[in-house]
Parts: structure tokens; C-alpha cells; sequence
């Protein structure tokens, strides 16, 4: 039996982009992921997030590809230990002028 503990929500802002040295990065909630594995439909991402002074960020979600092509988002640890990015939060606005 599976059992299902996390939160599976919407994140209509969801985006991927592209990071550094070709990696995919995803953005939900103005947070930025990198990938951190992938099995089957089910991707993993990890905040990656350091700062100098502060333990490393251990907030992380899983995405699951649907066959009509959208995401369904499970928020595994949704706790970050800092702000969400300016620079991200400035992207989507751009994006959002259409
Ligand atoms: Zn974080």
C-alpha cells in the first residue's frame, strides 16, 4: 500500500530554467530547485541555496510529469531558511508581462 504524506499541490508559477553549466533549474513560489534526481515520471529537487552563516537550505519538492503534459508538485519539505529569491521573484514578473 502507498501511502501519500506530502502535500501534492498546484504551482501555477512553475517554471524550468536554465542554470548554470547547462543545468535545469525549476522555480515554484519565487524558490529556485536543482535537480536532484530523476526516476520515471518523478523528478526531485533540492533548494541549493547557501549563505554564508547559515546552515545550507534543506527545503525540497518533487514533480511528477502527467500525461497531459502538466505537473503535479508535492511540497516534501517546504520550509526554506531564507528569503525567496529577488532574482527569480523579478524573472516571473517580466514573464508575466505579456
Ligand atoms: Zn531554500
Amino acid at each position: 500500500m502507498q501511502r501519500e504524506n506530502a502535500r501534492a499541490e498546484e504551482c501555477p508559477k512553475m517554471r524550468f530554467i536554465r542554470g548554470q553549466r547547462k543545468s535545469v533549474q525549476l522555480v515554484c513560489n519565487q524558490y529556485a530547485y536543482a535537480k536532484n534526481k530523476q526516476h520515471g515520471s518523478m523528478t526531485y529537487w533540492n533548494c541549493r541555496i547557501r549563505r554564508s552563516g547559515l546552515p545550507a537550505c534543506n527545503a525540497r519538492i518533487s514533480t511528477k510529469r502527467l500525461t497531459n503534459g502538466k505537473y503535479k508538485v508535492w511540497l516534501t519539505r517546504p520550509e526554506h531558511n531564507h528569503p525567496p529569491s529577488k532574482r527569480i521573484a523579478r524573472m516571473l514578473n517580466d514573464s508575466l508581462v505579456t
